[in-house]
């Protein structure tokens, strides 16, 4: 049965139905015949709206690595905790050892002339504007 709902009320003609139909429905309330929309609630379907789950992240070990964490203290060092990004030179929490050329692009791993510290909006600047050239350079583009 298709029931057409106005605000949290359905007509008499329905709810007549309804409750000939399943022969259970008890909570018709006074003359007018009012059901509320709890009592349909287990005939309605429910739209699932989930999308698809992502993969969980798993990090890669190559950053859990002695080469690289010498390598990434190094760069710290080096830059004296400061964004290497020109003009910048934040100093925060969480600042990212990043690979100039990404390692998905072929970037040298442990090549200390392809890494700089970056503040977090840098280096997700400068993610975002990667992933975007790398979408761009697939079958399709974009
Ligand atoms: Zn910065």
């Amino acid at each position: 049965m298709s029931v057409s709902v106005v605000g949290d009320r359905i007509s008499a003609s329905i709810a007549a139905r309804a409750k000939h139909t399943s022969g259970s429905f008890d909570c018709f309330i006074g003359s007018n015949t009012i059901m509320g929309l709890q009592a349909l609630q287990p005939r309605i379907a429910l739209a699932n709206l989930r999308t698809a789950a992502l993969p969980p992240k798993v990090a890669d070990s190559f950053y859990s690595s002695p080469a690289w964490i010498a390598m990434r203290d190094r760069v710290r060092r080096e830059a004296c905790g400061r964004c290497q990004v020109p003009g910048c030179g934040r100093i925060e929490r969480g600042m990212i050892v990043d690979h100039i050329v990404e390692l998905k692009d072929g970037g040298a791993p442990l090549d200390r002339s392809n890494a700089r510290l970056m503040c977090r909006a840098h280096h997700n600047q400068k993610t975002i504007a990667e992933r975007a050239k790398r979408t761009a350079r697939r079958p399709g583009g974009p």
